[in-house]
């Protein structure tokens, strides 16, 4: 089998990729609807993979892994590597998960990250109220992650957050020193979510980047009482293009509260010394970030060797996401916490692919279905009414 082209077309906000073949297989790949703009970068990877045995993954994969990098310029080596894994199941007629070693469980646990409401505010009465209202969703979550301090409106909304500047940047507002009162916000927020959540459905903090050092382990030390599932990207994270294993190896030591990163890194050796040191208790790869589905795998083995768990990234990588993460997460050994919900925008996105279950989520699970490849598949009659005029070839 050969690789006879390679698309991308932006539909609503994701980059979407349509690898074709010389035997009528195609394979499906995806971005999160932040990136838009990776549709050069996407297409920047056609020249390199034309002519390819799709089927070889990671034959391919060796052809263009070099040249991506953390988030954002990792998401197209990544979803690229999707519909390599699509178009190998399809052809051998399985579903990807027994390509990447079978699964080791019938349904998935999600996260919620994905189903989210406008805050009402930063004070702890609206916090407490934004994880009820998720608790009372129809998904049945029993893992939820809010999002306090630098990841959060805190920084603007709340009077002397921090020694820093208000932040008025598109990203998360950059690093500063937490003041007193700043400090005694977050955990008075994170007070009020755990009494309204009691401890049937648990709690993870998304949490920055941004923190200094000695104001992260005085919040990691003061919300111990509260049994967290964990606190992500104190220091590092999201769009910061390094990793500090140094400093996250001493936050971790410094307290019982699980630390968690990840979520921007790419490729495995770019996990390695976190791993190896132990420097967090849990990772949270997205297989849109990282590399593929394989390079997640490999990290949670990796990880599960060292005693890290693993819980992956997901909110925004959308309906093919899903089924990317569906697939992996199957597969992954018994350090599998959940991986975040992704939630499809616009909704129209639900109409114009074949193969999710209706609904989704129940009881907090995903059952993980058995059709060839990711198993899930654009419908192009009803995709090509959101294609816009250059991308109008898309499905020829
Ligand atoms: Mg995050």
């Amino acid at each position: 089998m050969r690789i006879t082209d390679l698309k991308c077309a932006v539909i609503g906000d994701n980059p979407v990729i349509r690898i074709t073949t010389d035997e009528g297989i195609d394979g499906w790949g995806e971005a999160e609807n932040s990136k838009p703009y990776l549709k050069p970068h996407v297409l920047f990877y056609r020249q390199h993979v034309l002519g390819e045995d799709p089927t070889n993954v990671e034959r391919v994969m060796l052809k263009i892994r070099r040249l991506g990098s953390f988030k954002p310029w990792g998401s197209a080596v990544s979803a690229i590597e999707w519909a390599l894994w699509d178009i190998a199941g399809k052809a051998a007629g399985v579903p990807v998960y027994k390509l990447l070693g079978g699964k080791v469980r019938d349904r998935v646990r999600v996260y919620n990250g994905g189903v989210r409401f406008p805050m009402t505010g930063s004070e702890p009465e609206d916090y407490a109220a934004d994880v009820r209202r998720m608790a009372a969703s129809p998904e049945g979550f029993s893992l939820i992650k809010a999002a306090v301090a630098f990841h959060s409106d805190m920084p603007r909304n709340v009077p002397d957050f921090s020694y820093g500047e208000p932040h008025s940047g598109p990203a998360h507002p950059n690093r500063a020193p937490l003041t007193e009162r700043g400090l005694n916000h977050v955990i008075e927020c994170v007070e009020a979510m755990k009494d309204a959540l009691g401890d049937r459905v648990s709690l993870a903090l998304d949490c920055g980047p941004g923190w200094m050092l000695s104001d992260a382990i005085r919040f990691a030390r003061a919300v111990e009482p509260l049994n967290l599932a964990w606190l992500e990207d104190l220091l590092t994270g999201d769009y910061v293009p390094y990793v500090h294993a140094d400093l996250y190896r001493d936050l971790t030591t410094s307290t019982s509260t699980p630390i968690h990163t990840g979520e921007q890194i790419y490729l495995r050796q770019n996990f390695k010394e976190l791993i190896e040191r132990q420097a967090v208790r849990i990772v949270g790869p997205d297989p849109c970030d990282v590399g593929g589905m394989a390079e997640l795998k490999w990290v949670a083995e990796y990880a599960d060797l060292h005693g890290i768990l693993m819980a992956p990234h997901g909110v925004i990588d959308g309906a093919i996401g899903l089924a990317a993460l569906v697939q992996v997460s199957a597969t992954l050994p018994q350090n599998y916490i959940a991986f975040e919900y992704p939630v499809a925008r616009p909704s129209w996105w639900y109409d114009i692919v074949t193969g999710l279950p209706n609904p989704i989520v129940r009881g907090g699970f995903i059952d993980v279905w058995d059709r060839p490849g990711l198993g899930v598949d654009l419908i192009p009659e009803a995709a090509a009414s959101h294609l816009s005029e250059e991308d109008k070839s898309f499905f020829d």
